[in-house]
């Protein structure tokens, strides 16, 4: 007996009806390149992808074709986003920040059929261009020409029917940086978009609703803008797009937009405290804060929190769709202290229903959620990945279906998740582990400190012992004993670093986290003092 309820496999094209439809005059806003604001809504994005979708048909392309953007966040590239996953096709978000070498191979690897590009990354495809060998169409984003989106989808047909076959049809391609090797391909399906979006919604995750007013500054081309495109969609939130991540454009967007809701890296926050310590500023409505891809200080936390924002802290990455785990509030919240309340939200939070984490230690066996012991951590769900694209395939999985995060943590008896570290960039100083993110993270909260990254250098009698580079803010002259003395009491006396260096900058990658491969390239075998 089979059930008796209906079951329409989970489109994303539904998700831009549905916001077309029940929400069709919510604003979407973008903030262009060259300083102007244009004004849409959901029912005009969702009529300029079904134009688009009809564009790509007549440029010859079939279903599972791939289309791909190398662009920032704004309402053209929002349907064109809906309008190639409508024609069946695939939407390959590109990061532009990536190298020359990483773009070309990132391409030619997906086998992409157009590549739509803002004018500002002209110089970026021109380069390109001879190396790319299967692009047959580029389209200017934000161009006025005749060879430009905007031209592109006037002269097309708004009664596109959308392509319907399969939940499990890919419609988006992003690629992990690549950390080691060749960017992988991660391929997302209708269904685990839809189901990502759904988890997404709930207060303990973004808490999202119809009165949201949606500022991702996390870009488009990173882990999908963390899905904020579909859950926007679906309750019809107003979204503000901005091809800038600049500090004061930012802060004046959430101001005159009204934002309540923004998303992104901690450098992305650090830029932004450090424009309004400057200039000056406020934080307008915003209620809520998503803070991932990196661990976020606590001083970070803090000072949001200061200011009345609810910190989200997420943990995931670009094979988790991206959300693994996101920091909600516990039942006991508001008998907490605030220094407690901090405590809960440095940590990475919970699961959504729907995904499952474990850790392991290094003989495979699974590990106790016993709020100290920490091990590998994996993840499984509708919403994670099953293969990498292409001829990099093979299962990403075990027999069971957990994915290895390559990250280290630990579980909390209540079901919070803590990751200590990535497991490249643990520090092993004899035979023990000191986590570098702990360690960077306290000394942000030291005064004068901008920026800090904790790297194991090799040293003769302990294995590996921390160094720590620290960027100092303009104007100061935190010096080594101040910052030690501060992270005396917060961190064991072992861990302290042997050294700390003071740099002009720190690298980053191409997502805004710091480049902890680059330092341990550099330092692996640096001179610490006593050693
Ligand atoms: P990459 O950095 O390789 O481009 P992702 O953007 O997918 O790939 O990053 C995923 C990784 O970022 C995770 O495996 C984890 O190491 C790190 N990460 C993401 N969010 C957090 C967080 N809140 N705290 C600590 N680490 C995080």
């Amino acid at each position: 007996m089979i059930g008796a309820m209906q079951a329409p496999p989970l489109r994303v094209t539904d998700l831009i009806d549905h916001a077309a439809r029940e929400h069709g005059p919510r604003e979407i806003v973008t903030r262009w390149a060259d300083g102007t604001t244009s004004r849409s809504t959901w029912a005009e994005v969702a009529r300029d992808a079904r134009r688009f979708a009809a564009a790509l048909v007549d440029l010859g392309l079939a279903r599972g074709d791939r289309v791909a953007t190398l662009a920032m966040n704004h309402g053209h590239h929002l349907a064109a986003w809906y309008g190639a996953a409508g024609m069946g096709g695939v939407l390959h978000t590109v990061n532009p920040r990536l190298f020359h070498e990483q773009l070309a191979y990132i391409i030619n690897h997906a086998g992409d059929r157009v590549l739509l590009y803002d004018a500002m990354f002209a110089p970026i495809v021109e380069k390109l261009k001879p190396e790319l060998t299967t692009v047959e169409h580029f389209i200017v984003f934000d161009g006025s020409g005749e060879d430009g989106f905007r031209a592109l989808i006037d002269r097309s047909d708004d009664g596109f029917e959308w392509v319907t076959g399969s939940e499990r049809d890919p419609c988006g391609l992003c690629y992990t940086s690549g950390t080691t090797g060749h960017p992988k391909g991660v391929l997302y399906e209708h269904r685990s978009n839809i189901i990502h979006a759904l988890a997404s919604l709930q207060p303990d995750v973004f808490d999202l609703s119809t009165r949201s007013v949606f500022l991702p500054v996390v870009p488009m081309f990173h882990a999908n803008a963390w899905g904020v495109p579909y859950a926007a969609a679906m309750v019809g939130a107003k979204l503000v797009l901005s091809c800038t991540n600049e500090a004061d454009v930012l802060w004046r967007l959430f101001r005159d937009e009204g934002v309540t809701h923004s998303a992104g890296v901690p450098t992305v926050w650090l830029a932004m405290f450090a424009d309004m310590d400057a200039n000056g500023g406020d934080y307008g409505r915003l209620r809520r804060a998503v803070i991932g891809g990196s661990a976020a200080p606590r001083a970070m936390i803090e000072r949001l929190m200061r200011a009345g924002i609810e910190v989200a802290h997420a943990w995931g990455m670009t094979e988790t769709s991206p959300i693994g785990t996101i920091g909600s509030r516990p039942g006991d919240w508001d008998d907490l202290s605030f220094d407690r309340q901090v405590d809960v939200v440095v940590k990475q939070g919970r699961v959504p229903y729907g995904a499952e984490l474990r850790t392991l230690d290094d003989d495979d066996r699974v590990l106790p959620r016993d709020g100290v012991t920490s091990g590998r951590l994996q993840i499984r769900g509708p919403w994670i990945i099953e293969t990498y694209f292409g001829d990099d395939g093979g299962p990403a999985i075990d027999a069971d279906g957990w994915f290895d995060t390559g990250d280290v943590a630990i579980l909390h008896p209540d079901g919070v998740m803590q990751i200590t570290d990535r497991a490249k960039d643990v520090i092993k100083s004899g035979g023990e582990w000191i986590s570098s993110i702990e360690l960077e993270n306290a000394a942000v909260g030291c005064a004068g400190v901008a920026e800090a990254a904790a790297v194991g250098v090799h040293h003769p009698k302990w294995d590996e012992r921390p160094l720590l580079l620290v960027v100092r803010k303009p104007g100061s002259t935190v010096c080594e004993a101040d910052i030690l003395a501060y992270l005396s009491d917060k961190v064991a006396k072992w861990w302290l670093p042997d050294e700390i260096k003071f740099v002009a900058e720190l690298p980053h990658t191409a997502t805004g986290k710091i480049l902890k491969r680059a330092l341990r390239d550099e330092y692996r075998d640096y001179r610490l003092p006593g050693a």
